[in-house]
């Protein structure tokens, strides 16, 4: 029995489905609770209890409760026809904390990705680095400034499985660097039912500085990135092949290139094909390639599109280039905008874009953005016109994985398991108007009083039950502009010390290492909730991750997002607020530029910015804006209670909120859309007609 029951632990641990199954985590931490408070790691749970027969037996009901519904999950899985198998690569993954092989946004997003496209039982595996030491963990110390500390990651001691043959001898990937040749292993994350490998060369048999190219995830110099970026596009492509060799994956029809960090994998696809398929030249082989790749491009601001100088590049892939045939300048030119131009760069969203026949945005305005940046871009140099030249499909978030206990609990009840299966469809949300008002504010108090837990300094005569909280977290990049708040600090202070209507203000945020500005806000950040006037009141919570994004996300009455117009792509944390009830404040950018409808939010900036006005000027304009939104909209409509001491008319927006945008705003819309316009169409080859069917989400959107 004994023996049983670590079976079941053992299988429950080792499937990341845990990650968005409550009972499952609510059953680890019952197990152990001090180690999973110190690591929400369940294979540290599994070894602490190993030894400890009488915990596991009191816990037996649970455990096989737990067991039957993974099992459930994984042998029900919805059917699916003729969707193309999909293999998407990208520098970072966000499955869980206790797997530190992302920074933010583009991460979050590729975790979601792989958990709806599971819960869809669609065809997909995920293809990233096994970052030794991840991304760093943000202390603050005494001057308020942030401290970069990194834990080491042992594969071994989290939920992971080293990728082997049949013989039980690890799978190895070469991956050509200069004259040698970089060898990576291979680890497994199950994800439901998908998996994702993750390449690692921290092998003894490399070179010292080459262990090290998985070691931190945007941690090193341009040397390091770009020979991290051959390993996981160059490794990335051998290893898909490697596992169908082996039998362990099937050959993906499509590869999704997430960001332009993966993009040499299309060049191995086509030194596959030079290799493999008999066609030796490489501009037909990389041209032809180019049918199954696509590209998703996340950010329009500069910083975030790699490129590399011409040294560097033939210092590490001159020899590779040579073995394909191709000179150094024709190499270069696939990573050139204007392929004959000997000055420029080496741009990775360039090779990308000339690599891939499906490429898209990442909401729609970021769509039109995209466009104008990179619309002159064709396939291959003689730049061929791409089939699908700048799609715009929408980010979401994964429903079960940012929605808290409390509002799930009331979904459950209003909606049944409909919510989880099926978030992205128009009918599952019309009954959230069955939620009276008293459970939901008592589910919106339970998550504040969660969030309140974990706000030292909070001031002690501010009451969960009464507080409206703003929540701002996110990556302290300048144009994000968390400072926009503290323009005006008198005025601030007056908001916040109203002792009938108490707001409390919660930032989060890491700066990266090399942002010095980015630092710089954190620590202004930092010393105002210092100050003795907002003491109590305005706090930090250090080290944003995605436990503490839950937290904040579920804490949160309103949503506060400040970005400068036209830089945000599309942004994520808002749709995660609003299925925990919060209501957004945000630039019209993004995905608040089509979410946005009168009643479900607030707007800041205009639709029709006049361009004339300086940067300067317009934060300005928008930092008072927002403090009148703020004095004479929210928190009067917040504090206006009814006879029970319930906001009846926020909690009113609240449901009409959820109600029109959980779905569209769903990953597994998303998910759904990018089976429908990306992989079907390039799946089907050149003479495919757009008649898919996409589920009629978009219809939801508010007009
Ligand atoms: C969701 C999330 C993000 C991205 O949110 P934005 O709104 O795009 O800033 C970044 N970091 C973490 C930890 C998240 O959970």
């Amino acid at each position: 029995m004994q023996f049983e029951l670590t079976q079941v632990l053992e299988r429950l641990a080792y499937n990341f489905h845990w990650a968005w199954h409550t009972p499952t985590v609510d059953l680890f931490r019952s197990l152990a609770p001090d180690v999973w408070r110190a690591t929400h790691n369940p294979a540290a749970v599994m070894r602490s209890v190993a030894e400890a027969p009488d915990v596991l037996a009191a816990h037996a009901d649970r455990l096989v409760t737990a067991g039957r519904d993974l099992d459930v999950y994984l042998t029900h899985a919805p059917q699916v026809v003729a969707v193309p198998r999909v293999a998407y690569f990208s520098a970072e993954f966000a499955i869980t904390e206790c797997l530190p092989i992302y920074s933010g946004g583009l991460g979050v997003l590729a975790g979601d990705h792989l958990k709806a496209a599971s819960d869809l039982g669609l065809p997909v595996i995920g293809i990233g680095l096994l970052y030794r030491y991840g991304y760093f963990r943000q202390r603050i110390d005494v001057n308020g400034e942030q401290r970069e500390v990194y834990d080491r990651l042992d594969p071994d001691a989290i939920p992971l499985r080293l990728v082997t043959g049949s013989d039980g001898v690890p799978l190895e990937v070469g991956v050509p660097l200069s004259d040698r040749t970089v060898v990576a292993r291979a680890w497994v994350a199950q994800v439901g039912r998908v998996r994702l490998y993750l390449l690692d060369t921290d092998l003894p048999g490399n070179r010292e500085d080459d262990r090290w190219i998985t070691g931190h995830l945007y941690g090193g110099d341009s040397d390091t990135r770009l020979r991290q970026e051959i390993v996981l596009g160059i490794g990335g492509a051998r290893l898909v092949d490697a596992l169908r060799v082996l039998g362990l994956e099937m050959a993906p029809e499509v590869y999704h290139l997430n960001e332009g960090h993966s993009a040499f994998a299309a060049v191995e696809l086509a030194a596959d094909q030079m290799r493999t398929g008999g066609i030796s030249n490489f501009f037909t082989a990389h041209q032809q390639q180019a049918e199954r790749v696509a590209f998703t491009t996340h950010t329009p601001v500069s910083a975030g599109h790699d490129s590399f100088a011409a040294e560097l590049i033939e210092a590490h892939l001159g020899k590779y280039r040579g073995q394909l045939g191709l000179s150094r300048d024709q190499f270069m030119a696939l990573g050139r905008r204007d392929p004959g131009a000997d000055e420029e760069t080496f741009s990775m969203t360039v090779l990308a874009l000339r690599s891939a026949h499906a490429r898209n945005g990442v909401s729609q305005l970021h769509g039109v953005i995209s466009q104008r940046l990179w619309g002159g871009i064709g396939v291959g140099v003689r730049s061929v016109q791409p089939r699908i030249e700048m799609e715009a499909i929408t980010n979401g978030v994964h429903t079960t994985t940012w929605t808290g206990p409390e509002m799930g609990a009331l979904f459950d009840r209003s909606m049944g398991c409909a919510w989880r299966l099926e978030p992205h469809e128009l009918a599952t949300w019309r009954d959230i108007t069955r939620i009276d008002d008293e459970a939901l504010w008592a589910a919106r108090t339970a998550q504040r009083a969660r969030l309140f837990e974990r706000l030292d300094g909070l001031s002690p005569h501010i009451a969960a039950e009464q507080a409206l909280v703003i929540g701002f977290a996110r990556r302290f990049a300048t144009y994000k502009r968390a400072g926009l708040l503290l323009r005006d600090p008198d005025r601030l202070f007056r908001l916040l010390d109203g002792p009938d209507r108490p707001v409390v203000l919660v930032f989060a945020g890491k700066a990266h290492p090399n942002d010095e500005p980015g630092k710089l806000l954190v620590k202004q950040i930092v010393e105002a909730t210092r100050d003795p006037h907002f003491r109590g009141r305005m706090l930090f919570l250090a080290n944003y991750d995605v436990e503490l994004a839950r937290l904040l996300v579920q804490g949160s009455d309103v949503w506060l997002n400040t970005p400068r117009q036209h830089l945000e792509a599309s942004g994520t944390s808002g749709m995660k607020a609003t299925l925990n009830g919060a209501l957004n404040v945000s630039e019209l950018d993004g995905w608040w530029d089509e979410a946005y409808a009168p009643g479900l939010g607030w707007a800041l900036g205009e639709r029709a910015p006049d361009n004339n006005t300086g940067e300067e000027a317009r934060d300005w304009a928008e930092a008072r804006q927002l403090m009148v939104l703020l004095e004479n909209e929210i928190v009067p409509l917040y504090f206006q209670r009814d006879a029970a001491g319930r906001p009846q008319e926020w909690l009113g927006r609240v449901r009409r909120s959820i109600k029109m945008l959980a779905g569209a705003f769903s990953a597994h819309r998303m998910v759904d859309e990018y089976v429908a316009r990306i992989y079907c169409p390039l799946a089907s080859g050149p003479a495919f007609a757009q008649d898919v069917r996409i589920t009629g989400i978009r219809e939801s959107r508010p007009a």
